[in-house]
Formats: C-alpha cells, structure tokens, sequence
C-alpha cells in the first residue's frame, strides 16, 4: 500500500516473523502454510525452523504470488537457550559454537540477527521451560522480538485456564512486557536496535480433557500480530533484490508493529518534521524550535509518546502533534483499553 506523508511516497508492506514447519518442530508443511499465508494476504513470510536450511536449500524461498517468501533459520546454544533468528545467512553454523561466536559468525557474514523472545519468562507449567536470551553482553544483533505469541501465550498459561486459552488465543494477548521494553529502550539509547513483533508459529496440539486442539493455527497466527515495514519504493519484482529491501527496513528501523485482533494497521503514521526536513519511524533529525512528532492511527486508541524510555504523554485520540523540546529517542504505542495494539521503532531527535 503506498501513501503520502509530507511530499514523499512511502510503501508499507506487512508480515509475520517466526514461521516453524514440519522441517523442525511446526506441524505443518512449508507449502500449506505458505498457501494460508497467500490467502490471508501477506505480503511477506519469515521463516525460521531450529538449525535448518532445508526448505531454502529445496528452493522455496522467493516470491510466491504477491507473497515474498524468505527462509531464514533458529540457532540456539548447548544449553537450549539464546535463540537467535538469522536470516540471509549462507550456511547453518556449528551447534558447537557458543552464543558469542554464532552472532559474531553471523554479523561478520552480515546476516540479519535478531533475538528470539529474550525476555521468556515462565514457570507455572514444568513441562514448558522458558528459552530467554542470558548473553547480553554480547554485540553484533541487529534488533529483538518484543512481542512473541507463542510466548506471551505460553507465560498466561495455568493448569485451570487451559481450556479457555487453547479456544481463543488471541484472547490471552496484552502486549511487551515493560520489562523487555526497557531493555529495549535501553539498547537503543547506545546503538539501533530494531524492535519487531513474531508470531512464532508452530501450531502445536494440547490435550485439552478428550479432545486435541491445535493452539493457533497458522491462519489465527496470520491474523494478529504483524511486523510492518515501510519503503521508500515499491518492493522489487526480482526476489534477491526485494529480500535486501526487506532486511534493509528491519536493520534500519523503518518498522512498526500491531496486533491485528484490534483492527488493521496499515493507516498507522508516525513521522518528525522541522524546517530542515521529515523523517519517519527509524529515522533521525536534528533539534529545531519547530521539531514535531506527528501520528495518526487508523481509529481512536490510547496514544502514548515515550521519550528515552519515559512516557511524555498519554491521550485517547486518532491523531496527535507533539512539540520536541528536548533531544532523544521518541516512539510510539497505541493501545485499545489495556491491550497493546501498535508499536513503532524509534525516531532519533538530536542523537
Ligand atoms: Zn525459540
Ligand atoms: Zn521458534
């Protein structure tokens, strides 16, 4: 979809990150779940299964229809842990590497590296363990996943709301927790770090009393959270050439992210703007006595500008023009009662 913002075109496109097949552990194979994609009207797939290249190798990456289709794969380390995404990397590395050498390994490679659910957190049900990220003083990513469904669904699971959960999972979805967001904050205060949602799909089968149900199907997946990317020019015919597009958004920030229960993203704006130019989200410009923030969401939400990590303001609206006063790192969340619904990356002011 392409839109105007100041005298600029911009095309937005929007998919999921984190697809699991029958390759690892999804329960799926990679041409039905690319066909429910296509349906559901994706314009772009991630796919990532555990320490495999297989579906890439047997050539399925590329555009299929309107939907481009990019295989990337889950590293982990010995211990299980430390799950990082990497896509555009020419080979599987070692499983013998340790997590500072396989995202050293990946960004000598200039791989896209991005943490998979490093805040997971979890204990109620023992035989889930939790899979967080624990090397952070390794460098060398390029952005996290904020928001990771599988996750988040996992973390409000209790023996006695299993039922409910496994029937409407979208339910069960807030948003990032404060925690990781701080971190994220945190990271982006010292370099870029971009911030995506995933949907970490491998619609697994629970026992729920007699019956199986598989929790999020792939189309229920599809149909909530979203990474949306914007560009200055329309996505390539040519597959490799519309790949670099796509991995070059992600690296440079020009992405937002919404839950797709709360309604469709795509009218989402958030940009700055003074008298020496216009950026949007990713973006940095310098201070100006008439440096603005503008936003506008697609209906009424709760709207909050959170600067350096902090809030600075909080409004219910549909659109909102904010004065920068000071230099630092504005982003954006829109929330509908207490359910997070779009979240942007950060524009620099200043920094
Ligand atoms: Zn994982
Ligand atoms: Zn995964």
């Amino acid at each position: 979809m392409d839109r105007k913002i100041g005298n600029r075109n911009y095309y937005y496109f929007s998919g999921v990150v984190h697809i699991h097949t029958t390759a690892s552990d999804g329960t799926e194979g990679i041409e039905k779940i690319i066909a429910t994609g296509k349906e559901v009207g994706l314009d772009f797939m991630m796919f990532a299964d555990h320490m495999t290249l297989e579906h890439k190798e047997n050539g399925h990456e590329g555009w299929h229809g309107k939907t481009l289709v990019v295989i990337g794969y889950e590293h982990n380390d010995a211990a299980d842990k430390n799950h990082y995404l990497l896509f555009g990397s020419p080979r599987v590395y070692p499983a013998s590497l340790t997590t500072r050498e396989y995202v050293a390994a990946a960004a000598a490679d200039r791989v896209l590296g991005i943490l998979a659910h490093p805040d997971e957190n979890r204990s109620r049900m023992g035989k889930y363990p939790p899979y967080p990220w624990t090397e952070w003083s390794v460098d060398g990513f390029q952005g996290m996943e904020l928001w990771n469904q599988m996750s988040e669904w996992m973390e409000k699971l209790t023996p006695w709301n299993k039922v409910a959960l496994a029937f409407s999972p979208r339910k069960s979805m807030v948003g990032p927790t404060e925690r990781l967001l701080k971190i994220w904050d945190e990271i982006n205060l010292k370099k870029r770090c971009v911030g995506l949602a995933s949907v970490d799909a491998h619609a697994f089968p629970i026992k729920v009393g007699p019956l199986t149900v598989s929790i999020f199907p792939y189309k229920v997946h599809f149909k909530a959270l979203r990474t949306h990317i914007i560009l200055s020019e329309p996505l390539a015919e040519d597959f490799e050439t519309a790949r670099e597009q796509l991995f070059d958004a992600i690296r440079e920030s020009r992405v937002f992210f919404s839950n797709m229960r709360w309604g469709a993203a795509d009218d989402f704006e958030f940009y700055a703007v003074n008298d020496t130019g216009l950026v949007i989200t990713g973006g940095t410009l310098g201070l100006d006595d008439r440096t603005r923030l503008l936003v506008k969401l697609p209906r009424r939400a709760t709207l909050k500008i959170i600067a350096d990590g902090q809030k600075v303001i909080e409004t219910v609206a549909d659109e909102l023009e904010y004065t920068v006063t000071r230099k630092g790192i504005y982003r954006v969340e829109a929330w509908k009662k207490k359910r997070g619904w779009i979240f942007s990356n950060h524009i620099r002011i200043g920094v």
